[in-house]
């Protein structure tokens, strides 16, 4: 079997969140199960020299159309670990894959619909044929329609709805598209990427079940679309890559550990942090949180838990990165504030080492959203033994299981989880997580040992994604044959 993923992003060379996480895990988990996985990619100009193996060019003169001129394009590939990747680079002249970010510019809508058609063009070069196509978010969802979907079967994940890829007709145009199937629910004057992928892909996932239900019964934009659609949406849980979260081997961490000597590990990592962040050394329990600052992501609460922890006479590291100016100004001024107070640690930067640290050191960590996917913070806490306090909804809800939930079997109870979007209910959770580990060490070590015990690899979901795949192509083969 022959799979083709596309996306903007791959971790660990060009990751903004957690879509990279996913086409690096979800990838690598396919290959140990004998697909044949290759991921094609923007050359972005920001991406690493280092990280890519045996990189070499193997077509120098890809042509693309785009506004009916005809632009070069080289195309690379390469290895990242294990994993064959193709990487496009365009010679165009509004400099598409030039900046210095993944998303943004003015340039953010084309740079996608461009790769989308040089996708196009170089797949329909290739005599290596492949099975399924396999899609994620808006910035690849026009594939679904440049290849005859009679012919080509593709699969569209949906990571995050509330990113359709809004553009205008002459947009689609530009790479040989028309509007049909692509009209935006909410303004006939503009189409809508999202929703053209739903159309035309032959199955839609998305990040968990739960966010796949709070989508089919809720009231967004494409909600309508995909109960017309239900039989062939989806939610199928993320997984982390196991590999690369490893607390037994994570090379950025000084110190080792597995279930066994977790918290003697722990503590000694904890010193570790407070040592290079400059934090006070004594016994206060740390509580962190590693966030893109989105509204999404509940930045009040997350700056509601960091004054409580530190009011409660906690410590908190903040590691959160921004692209929009007035949540980057919000914690740029807390930071100030707080500048000599030695309990917190503010970062507002994305920063891969620090990360992984964080995630190891801390006690409890902290995902507030307001809705969430699947999240894959609160995942990687938990293989670090790190518990979370999260908010109960989409995949949050999947993964999470609050320590006082009586229905709960107790082996799968491993943190915290509070459901109304107030300071209030944040505060209540807050106060319950800090006061176990207070006065309950045992049935903290407890769930840690739940917490660490849980199976957030990618070993179900692949299998699930893999049964998909199969059943696609049978599809197609049942087709041609009749
Ligand atoms: P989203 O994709 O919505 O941002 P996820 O929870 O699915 O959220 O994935 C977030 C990923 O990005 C995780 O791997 C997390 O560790 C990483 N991340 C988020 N912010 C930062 C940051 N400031 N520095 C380093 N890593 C970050």
């Amino acid at each position: 079997m022959r799979v083709v993923q596309v996306a903007a992003e791959l971790a660990p060379v060009a990751k903004v969140g957690g879509m990279g996480d996913v086409m690096q895990g979800l990838s690598r988990a396919l290959q140990k199960m004998d697909v044949d996985v290759a991921i094609i990619l923007p050359k972005y100009k920001s991406l690493p020299s280092s990280g890519i193996k045996h990189l070499e060019v193997i077509e120098n003169d890809l042509k693309v159309p785009l506004y009916n001129t005809w632009h070069h394009n080289t195309v690379w590939k390469g290895d990242i670990d294990s994993l064959k990747v193709f990487f496009i680079e365009s010679h165009d002249s509004l400099g598409l894959f030039e900046g210095n970010s993944i998303y943004g510019g003015p340039h953010e809508l084309m740079r996608f619909l461009y790769f989308c058609r040089a996708t196009y063009e170089f797949l329909s070069q290739q005599t290596e044929t492949f099975d399924i196509l396999h899609l994620h978010d808006w910035h690849t969802a026009a594939l679904a329609r440049l290849f005859n979907p009679e012919k080509t079967k593709t699969v569209l994940t949906l990571h995050n709805l509330s990113y359709p890829g809004k553009c205008q007709a002459h947009d689609l145009q530009a790479i040989g598209l028309d509007t049909a199937g692509f009209e935006d629910p909410d303004d006939p004057t503009l189409c809508n990427l999202l929703r053209g992928g739903i159309e035309y892909a032959d199955l839609v996932t998305t990040v968990s079940p739960t966010y796949a239900d709070e989508m089919l019964r809720g009231e967004e934009s494409l909600s309508p679309m995909l109960r017309e659609h239900r039989k062939k949406f989806m939610g199928i849980l993320n997984g982390i890559d196991y590999s690369y979260w490893n607390p037994e081997k994570d090379p950025f961490l000084p110190f080792h550990y597995s279930l066994h000597g977790v918290s003697d590990q722990k503590e000694k990592l904890k010193n570790h942090l407070r040592n290079i962040l400059s934090l006070e050394k004594n016994k206060k329990p740390l509580v962190a949180s590693i966030s893109r600052l989105v509204e999404q992501k509940g930045p009040e609460l997350i700056k509601e838990a960091l004054l409580s922890t530190l009011q409660r006479g906690g410590q908190f590291v903040l590691l959160g990165s921004s692209s929009e100016e007035r949540y980057q100004k919000d914690f740029q001024e807390l930071k100030s504030s707080l500048a000599k107070n030695k309990n917190v640690y503010i970062e507002l930067t994305y920063n891969e080492p620090l990360s992984h640290l964080v995630y190891a050191a801390a006690d409890l960590f902290c995902v507030p959203s307001h809705f969430e996917p699947c999240g894959l913070t609160q995942l990687i806490a938990m293989r670090y033994g790190t518990l979370p306090l999260a908010r109960q909804t989409g995949g949050l809800q999947d993964t999470v299981v609050d320590v006082d939930d009586a229905t709960a079997p107790q082996r799968q109870k491993n943190g915290f989880l509070f459901r109304e979007l107030t300071k209030e209910a944040l505060n209540q959770t807050l106060s319950r997580a800090l006061d176990y580990w207070e006065k309950r060490p045992d049935e903290w070590k407890t769930l840690i040992i739940n917490s660490m015990e849980r199976d957030s690899s990618w070993n179900h979901s692949s299998e699930r994604y893999y049964s998909l795949y199969k059943r696609l192509s049978a599809r197609a083969s049942a087709n041609e044959g009749s």
